[in-house]
């Protein structure tokens, strides 16, 4: 139902969403160069390489109106997480980092990079436990000391969103983490297969409008993966946002988890007797959309 009506919405607007995330990124890349141009003066005197000293401006995407996705990547930084930066770099696509805060205190480079380059940057704990079996003071630890390797390496960051390892979570961690909780709509299972070939069909593949994959950047298969899924998402329509960005237009709820961006409800629902759009017009029924899967596995 709601994939109907989100198909019928989504013919009228796109043309002027379109044109609102052209201006959002003109105007973003605007501040960039005028950053970068700043830069150029004071690293000429100083004879230093500049390095931007704040992220990109937040863009402004609707992403009720385009057909968003949202990538995401756990676990890391890693080894390969500055080639997986070069790669959306030159694709120009904005992801999500969950990460871990051991590896962000052995990597806090690749941290600083992800967010000067306009990515996002959440909490999945200090070192993956299984957080539901913890007690909660462990489990307070666990995110205060991720939050604060973050907010030290990235220069003043501090994640304002959380995956829980596993996504294992319930009311009382949740409450105690106190932040958002983000899943996924697409668990590409990368860590079980470490095949290039398997990510990219998969990742090309499951999505839908308003999704959340979930990929892991600290296996090099899952990282060769992604050009090819870059341009096969874009070749399916896909914008590229952070987790941020898909919600922009909710207000998001502590311990409350999210798993895809879900239509907003009209005002006034379609009257009953209505009868349905014929069967392949452009108002007709979508694809059936799988439906909510189940948030506990290995590997995440
Ligand atoms: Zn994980």
């Amino acid at each position: 139902m709601r994939i109907r009506n989100f198909a019928r919405t989504r013919q009228f607007v796109v043309i002027a969403a379109g044109l609102l995330l052209v201006s959002g990124c003109g105007h973003a890349e605007k501040k960039q160069a005028r950053t970068a141009g700043h830069q150029l003066a004071a690293g000429a005197k100083a004879r230093t390489a500049p390095r931007p000293q704040q992220p990109p401006a937040e863009r402004k995407i609707n992403c009720d109106q385009l057909k968003c996705v949202a990538l995401t990547f756990d676990d890391g930084p890693g080894p390969y997480t500055n080639g997986l930066l070069d790669v959306l770099k030159k694709e120009g696509v904005r992801a999500t980092f969950f990460l871990i805060g051991e590896n962000v205190h052995s990597f806090p480079a690749e941290v600083r990079r992800e967010v000067m380059e306009g990515h996002e940057v959440g909490d999945h704990s200090w070192n993956h436990p299984q957080l539901t079996a913890m007690s909660l003071p462990a489990v307070k630890a666990q995110i205060q000391r991720t939050q604060d390797a973050i907010t030290k390496a990235s220069g003043g960051i501090k994640p304002t969103i959380m995956r829980p390892p596993y996504g294992a979570t319930n009311k009382r961690v949740g409450q105690t983490i106190g932040m958002p909780l983000i899943l996924w709509s697409v668990d590409t299972e990368d860590w079980r297969y470490l095949n290039t070939a398997r990510d990219t069909r998969v990742g090309i593949k499951e999505p839908q409008a308003g999704g959340i994959i979930l990929f892991h950047d600290i296996h090099k298969p899952s990282v060769k993966a992604i050009p090819a899924v870059i341009a096969g998402l874009k070749k399916r329509g896909f914008t590229f946002v952070t987790v941020s960005e898909l919600f922009q237009n909710r207000q998001l709820k502590p311990g409350q988890t999210y798993s895809e961006l879900m239509p907003q409800k009209t005002a006034s629902p379609a009257p009953v007797t209505a009868s349905p759009p014929p069967s392949g017009s452009p108002a007709g029924p979508a694809p059936t959309k799988s439906g909510a899967r189940p948030q506990q596995a290995e590997g995440h």
